[in-house]
């Protein structure tokens, strides 16, 4: 599949030294391939340390640009192929609010709503399809949860390749007409995202196709590292004493961990970073958390039914890892009622003034239920991964309550609002002074 010509231009990743199989450490240069051809293990980007110590201060980095390409020595960074549609950089904000009424005073909001196309995905399909356009590909695909699609899409229009895109055909509607607006074509499917994605396995095999989460998922991962950098970053080159992530393949827990251990490795991080890395699941899609409560290793496949469709993914690849980090950290795979998604996401709204999706939701109510059992401390430095927003899920919320005006008239806001408090909003008015 890789012609002469995709080969000769792998060598401009810099500081990539290859790719590595997590199981056997066998290596492989860096093509498109994601899996061992010895023990079909997962391959991740291999990259030479000492020369990115030498390379790197924040100096530099706070001088490079305000997306997550200022960490490119750290990325497979195809140079002149980057596809940038201004990933990364969102915001990092105290949240002191949400934090007084779960009983934690040092609490951040890490608001990856804040991207392009409004989920943290941007970050893995820049750094994927950056890869992919130095490969040589034409043609950007994916199997999506709904967020992924919407960033294949809009990164591909951006690029000027082509996009194809394949969801489950039970998608909210906000998540297929963000997609559809770009112009790609979108394909859905009956059936679910691990249907989905077992036919855009098929397919790779025999199309010149770049599947960010298939055959290029070892440089769509990569991406997911971004977070921990700037989160260490922004609190001035420390990390956090927790933080609490969203799951469904397994992959951004998994590569937010790796992130904070590369920073430490090249010098960017005074001390081992010792951050308790915790997974959050909706009950009615937990494989992982469910694995993580009976101690054992093996995360069982389950037919995915939960209101947070960005993470329903029955059979997660980085499952396995995903359990091996949160343990291995002291941090836990939570998972949370159903009707509990909602109210977190009310919760942060509430409190915070942020608007998020449902999987935002599942971030809140786990972190609600890691404190009050007493997995995250009320004193621990935390960060809750807040990873889309909430107008793309708006079917979460069903029950929508506004007070509503037959007039637009000052007596018929009085009638209304009869018996209602609104604090200092009954200031005498200036005309009456
Ligand atoms: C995809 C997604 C996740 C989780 O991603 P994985 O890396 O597959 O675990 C979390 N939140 C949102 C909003 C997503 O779209
Ligand atoms: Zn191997």
């Amino acid at each position: 599949m890789a012609g002469v010509h995709l080969i000769e231009r792998l060598w401009s990743l810099k500081f990539v030294t290859g790719l590595r199989c997590r199981e056997c450490g066998r290596e492989y240069p860096a093509a498109a391939q994601h899996a061992c051809e010895f023990c079909f293990g997962p391959l991740e980007v291999a990259y030479d340390y000492d020369a990115i110590a030498a390379e790197v201060s924040p100096r530099r980095i706070a001088a490079g640009p305000p997306s997550l390409w200022r960490y490119s020595a750290l990325l497979p960074d195809a140079d002149g192929e980057r596809v940038d549609i201004g990933a990364g950089m969102t915001r990092l904000r105290r949240a002191p609010r949400l934090g007084a009424e779960l009983g934690l005073s040092h609490l951040w909001i890490k608001n990856d709503g804040g991207n392009p196309t409004h989920s943290f995905k941007d970050r893995v399909v820049s750094v994927a399809l950056s890869a992919a356009r130095s490969f040589g590909y034409e043609v950007a695909a994916c199997a999506s949860t709904g967020n992924l699609a919407n960033s294949v899409a809009a990164h591909a229009s951006a690029a000027g390749m082509a996009s194809i895109v394949f969801i489950p055909s039970d998608l909210e509607r906000g998540k297929v007409a963000a997609t559809t607006v770009y112009d790609g074509t979108v394909i859905s499917v009956d059936g679910s995202y691990d249907d989905v994605n077992r036919l855009c396995a098929e397919l790779s095999a025999s199309r010149q196709w770049a599947f960010v989460n298939v055959n290029v998922r070892p440089y769509y991962a990569e991406g997911s590292k971004t977070i921990a950098f700037e989160i260490a970053e922004q609190l001035g080159w420390r990390a956090p004493d927790a933080v609490v992530i969203p799951v469904a393949s397994g992959s951004l827990l998994t590569k937010t961990h790796k992130g904070f251990g590369e920073l430490h490795r090249v010098g960017l991080l005074a001390d081992e970073p010792q951050v308790a890395i915790h997974g959050a699941q909706a009950q009615g899609c937990s494989p992982i958390a469910q694995a993580f409560e009976a101690g054992s290793d093996d995360v069982l496949p389950v037919k995915p039914q939960t209101i947070a469709k960005s993470l329903a993914i029955g059979n997660p690849a980085d499952g396995y890892y995903a359990l091996k980090d949160a343990r291995a950290t002291g941090g836990r795979i939570a998972s949370v009622p159903e009707d509990s998604v909602a109210e977190g996401m009310r919760l942060l709204a509430r409190t915070e003034g942020i608007f998020t999706e449902t999987a935002g939701g599942v971030t809140i109510a786990a972190l609600e239920r890691l404190v009050r059992e007493g997995a995250i401390t009320p004193d621990q430095e935390t960060v809750a991964f807040i990873t889309g927003v909430g107008l793309k899920t708006l079917e979460a919320l069903e029950a929508v309550s506004t007070t509503h005006l037959r007039h637009a008239s000052v007596e018929a806001v009085d009638e209304a609002l009869s018996g209602a408090h609104f604090g200092s909003a009954d200031l005498p008015s200036r005309a009456g002074a």
